[in-house]
Order: C-alpha cells, then sequence, then structure tokens
C-alpha cells in the first residue's frame, strides 16, 4: 500500500522506530515526528532488553539493532536476601541508557530521511497526513482524548515506585529487599553504562506514607527530583551502591498505570507503545512492546491493500502477544508486591519463585540453566543437605519428600487427610477484597485442621489459587493442600518449593 505522508505524534521509542522503518520500505512518503520537548531532555535513566527481542530487533533493522548492541551494557542476575547475594547467568541481558536509545534512534530515523519538529506540542486533531501514529506514551492526550472510540481503561496501582539512577556500573543487576523503620523498601537496579545503573525502588502505600513521602511528593515542583527520598534511600541501599549516592532526574514517587484499550485505531489515527498499552516494568517490556508494535504496524501498511486492512491486521498480529504481556507483568507485579511477606525464605528458594512467579518457567526447566541454585533450592525444601537431592526426575522427587512425620510424600490423596475445609478459589485478584474476606474467614474457623484448595483448570485459575494458598499458608497457619488436574505438576512442583502449598492431591494414585 502506498501513503503519501505519514506523521507520528511522540518522539519516544516507538514513535522513533516506527517512523525510521515506514521511511526505509517507503523512501517516497513524508515521514514526520512532531516531539513536545527539546531532543536532549529525555527522563529515566537504563532500559532492559531481553534475548528475544533482540532477536526481533535485529531481524527487523540490523543497522540499528548493531549500534543500539554497541552502545548497550550486558549484565548477570542477582538477588540479595538476609545478608546473601546469589546470581544467575540468564543468557544475554542488555540494558541501554534511554536517552542513548532515543540518540541512536533518532540518528537512524534521520538518516532514513524522517523530518523532525521539536518543542511541537501537537494534537492528533491537528495534523494533516494519510495515516497519524500516535506514539504520545503513557498519559498520551490523543488516547484520553477519544478514550471510548478507543475504549481505554487506565488501572492506577496500589503501589509507589522511585526510577532513579547510581554514578557507577554495578557488578551486575540485584533484587534487594531493604527494611527500614518505616517498613521494606525493595531495589530492582541493573548497570546499563559504563558510569551508570538503573535503580529503580518500590514500596507499599503504608511504608510510603510512614516515611513521610506523601507528604514532599505533594509539594515537589513538577520538574523537580525528590531529593529527600533520595538521600533516605541513598543510604538505606548503601551496601548496594558501593559508595555511591542515588541520582534523580524528575525522579518522584509514582504508581504504575496499566493501560489498555479495546481498539487500537479509529479511523487514520493509530495508537502506538505507552499509548495503547503498559506492561508492569518488573518484567521489562515497555521498550520493547513500543518497538515491536512499530515492526509490526510498518509491515501491516507494507502487506495490506489499504489502510483500514492494514490497521486492523496490525492489532490482529499484535494484540494477542500484548495481552499475554500483560498477564504475565501483572502476575509479576502482584508478586512484587508480595515479596516482603516471604523474606523468611532464603535466596535460593526466592529466586525459584521468582523465576515461576508466572507459570512460563517450571523448576525443571529453571534447573538447566541454574543447576547449582535449584539443588540448593530444592535441600532447603526438603530440609536436607544438597548432596542428598536427587534431581534425577526432579519432579518425582519433589513430590516424594515427606512433610514431618505426619506425610510420607507431599502427593497425597485429600479423601485421607482428615478435617480439610474444601474451598474453590474463583477470585480474580488474590490481594482484592473477596481474597481477604475468604483468609479472614478461614482464620477464624477453629473447627478445620487445614484447608483443601480447588480451582478451575486453566493456568490462570491455578496459580491464582496458588497466591491464595500462599496467603492461607502465612496468614492463616495452617495446612494447605491443592487439588489439581496431573497435567498441572509442574506447577505443583513450583508451588511446593516455593512453599506456597504444603500438599498436592494430583488425583490418581498418591
Ligand atoms: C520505572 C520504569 C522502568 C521502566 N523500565 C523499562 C525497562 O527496563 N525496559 C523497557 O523496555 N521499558 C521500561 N520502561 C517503559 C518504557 O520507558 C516505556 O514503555 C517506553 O518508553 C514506551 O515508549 P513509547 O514510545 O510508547 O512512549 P514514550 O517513551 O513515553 O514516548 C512518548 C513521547 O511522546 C511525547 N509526547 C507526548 N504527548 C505529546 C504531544 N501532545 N505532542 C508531541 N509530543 C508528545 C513525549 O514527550 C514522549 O517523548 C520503564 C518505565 C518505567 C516507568
Amino acid at each position: 500500500m502506498k501513503l503519501r505522508s505519514v506523521d507520528v505524534l511522540g518522539g519516544g521509542p516507538g514513535g522513533l522506530y516506527v517512523a525510521r522503518l515506514l521511511k526505509l520500505r517507503h523512501p517516497h512518503t513524508r515521514v514526520r515526528v512532531f516531539e513536545q520537548s527539546e531532543p536532549a531532555s529525555t527522563f529515566g535513566f537504563g532500559v532492559g532488553l531481553a534475548t528475544r527481542t533482540q532477536r526481533n530487533l535485529d531481524a527487523a533493522d540490523p543497522e540499528t539493532f548493531a549500534a543500539i548492541v554497541a552502545n548497550s551494557w550486558s549484565h548477570e542476575m542477582s538477588m540479595a536476601v538476609g545478608g546473601r547475594q546469589v546470581s544467575l547467568a540468564l543468557d544475554n541481558l542488555i540494558a541501554i541508557g534511554r536517552s542513548m536509545l532515543l540518540d541512536i534512534l533518532r540518528a537512524h530515523a534521520a538518516e532514513a530521511g524522517v523530518e523532525f519538529r521539536y518543542n511541537a506540542r501537537v494534537t492528533a486533531d491537528e495534523l494533516d497526513a494519510d495515516l497519524v501514529i500516535a506514539a504520545d506514551g503513557v498519559s498520551s492526550g490523543t488516547r484520553e482524548s477519544r478514550a471510548e472510540v478507543f475504549g481505554a481503561r487506565v488501572d492506577v496501582h496500589k503501589g509507589l515506585y522511585l526510577w532513579a539512577g547510581t554514578d557507577v556500573a554495578l557488578p551486575r543487576a540485584v533484587f534487594a529487599p531493604m527494611r527500614t523503620e518505616y517498613g521494606t523498601f525493595v531495589a530492582h537496579a541493573y548497570p546499563y553504562a559504563s558510569d551508570r545503573s538503573t535503580f529503580l525502588i518500590e514500596t507499599d502505600e503504608e511504608t510510603w506514607r510512614r516515611a513521610g513521602f506523601d507528604v514532599a511528593s505533594e509539594r515537589l515542583p513538577l520538574d523537580a527530583s525528590d531529593t529527600d527520598s533520595l538521600e533516605y534511600l541513598g543510604e538505606a541501599f548503601a551496601e548496594h551502591l558501593h559508595g555511591h549516592r542515588l541520582i534523580g532526574n524528575r525522579t518522584r514517587w509514582l504508581r504504575f498505570r496499566t493501560v489498555s484499550c479495546e481498539r487500537w485505531h479509529d479511523g487514520n489515527v493509530v495508537l502506538l507503545g505507552d499509548a495503547a498499552h503498559t506492561a508492569h516494568y518488573s518484567i521489562g517490556s515497555g521498550t520493547k512492546l513500543a518497538m515491536e508494535g512499530g515492526i509490526a504496524l510498518a509491515a501491516a501498511i507494507a502487506d495490506a491493500d489499504d489502510l483500514e486492512a492494514a490497521l486492523v491486521q496490525y492489532e490482529q498480529v499484535r494484540r494477542p502477544a500484548v495481552e499475554h504481556l500483560q498477564e504475565t507483568a501483572t502476575r509479576s507485579m502482584s508478586w512484587w508486591d508480595s515479596f516482603p511477606t516471604r523474606l523468611d525464605l532464603p535466596v535460593e528458594q526466592l529466586l525459584v519463585s521468582y523465576m515461576t512467579r508466572a507459570g512460563k518457567v517450571s523448576v525443571d526447566r529453571f534447573a538447566g540453566s541454574a543447576g547449582d541454585v535449584v539443588r540448593t533450592a530444592l535441600a532447603q525444601y526438603a530440609r536436607c543437605e544438597v548432596s542428598h537431592v536427587d534431581d534425577g526426575n526432579l519432579t518425582e522427587w519433589v513430590l516424594r519428600q515427606p512433610l514431618g512425620t505426619a506425610f510420607g510424600s507431599r502427593r497425597v490423596r485429600a479423601s485421607e487427610v482428615p478435617g480439610l475445609r474444601p474451598v474453590h478459589v474463583s477470585v480474580s485478584d488474590p490481594w482484592g477484597s473477596g481474597a481477604d474476606t475468604l483468609v479472614k474467614e478461614l482464620g477464624a474457623d477453629e473447627a478445620m485442621s487445614g484447608v483443601l484448595l480447588s480451582a478451575a483448570d486453566d493456568t490462570g485459575s491455578v496459580l491464582t489459587m496458588f497466591d491464595v494458598a500462599e496467603r492461607i499458608r502465612r496468614e492463616v497457619g495452617t495446612l494447605v493442600v491443592a487439588r489439581l488436574d496431573p497435567e498441572a505438576t509442574e506447577l505443583a512442583v513450583g508451588a511446593l518449593v516455593t512453599e506456597r502449598v504444603d500438599l498436592v492431591d494430583l488425583g490418581g494414585a498418591a
């Protein structure tokens, strides 16, 4: 399909990348980017790009990708809990400074012939082009002004985060909780240049208020950084900052907003990137989604016969991947929200819990890339020496372990465990009010000897049941048995090893 003109609203990663891809494919089309800020005035620190994203970017535009890789920083991952830090060499994680990424994307777009208008705050209605791509970010004015047409929904998360940095390349990425007099703060930090690391810190609302950060936030001018919070947290996380300080760049406490839209286009206006959808930062996917969206949009425009067909195809191709990622991101967000409640677990078990949190990675698969960590976690689970772990058939070994002296194996027949109270878990939010009521009610039931949980068979329902199970174990302190379809055995193993459930009934022989 031929377009005479394309206007892109927003010069973030999504807008800049799609502008170049379109100009490369359609050299005779006028492609312009309108950006409200100066080119050098971006905020933020580094963004991470996982292996699959790197492959996709390489396939779509090898030249730009080579420049990204040449200016990025690779890192291992680690978690530091209870005075111990354990590393994982997950394959090929890289991160790049947001401003460096934008410099590269801008230079490559300009080289392809894209025109730029900076300091140009515009609306989609003001633009006159065959196609208007609204890549105007999470607060997209385009989405807001046509919220009903797009079926837009914005869910504001309860927890708070602060996107800070530090002026040193940390030796590796680290997840680290810090208990303070106010409550627990958790850092997600990773190096992205020879002298820079992202240092994102999150906390719950109660801790944030107890620390008085709510008051400071209210008084903060729009473009300023919250220096009081940075100073306090710099001291709190001193051991992970290696003598360096926390630095801000319009750094203030924010609540994450999950954006979703029922439709991504309206006539010749199409939403791209954060304007259309966001996914919680703990899976590091916002930039990836914006750029991969650009790849799909450019391909759909090249393939289709008319604009409407192209925009329908773009949405059909991208929506399943986006929704899948948003679901994973929501689970990840909940896992991090509840992270402070499981800090009694040793770091290896926590790493297994982290890796299996969204049901994408089984314990067995994780053992393939981090054998030592998983063996140690299995020993912690079974309260045995690491040398006693027989991971030849990991699944069977996990199920065979006794629970105290009362149960010879973790696989039981629920009908043979007396006094269990059956509960079918149907809540959608394990930390919502429905789950709160359930946990409270179970806490008041003195007659039961434990709980027998069941749920629908789909993976999402099973994972939600495990979240509820974990709450019941921790908050009620009772025995929790989960009844599952044998097909969910891998998920059951993850839940056992990470102490979310005590016993499982997988049907069939116990
Ligand atoms: C704390 C945090 C950590 C993150 N970590 C990661 C990570 O590790 N990995 C990752 O991939 N992503 C990460 N992200 C997400 C990532 O930053 C965004 O998802 C990504 O920048 C989205 O790109 P975009 O092009 O859609 O929008 P943006 O980057 O937001 O760009 C939108 C642009 O539009 C411009 N604009 C808006 N309105 C107008 C207007 N009316 N006129 C002209 N211009 C306008 C804005 O100035 C801006 O430059 C993180 C986000 C946060 C908040």
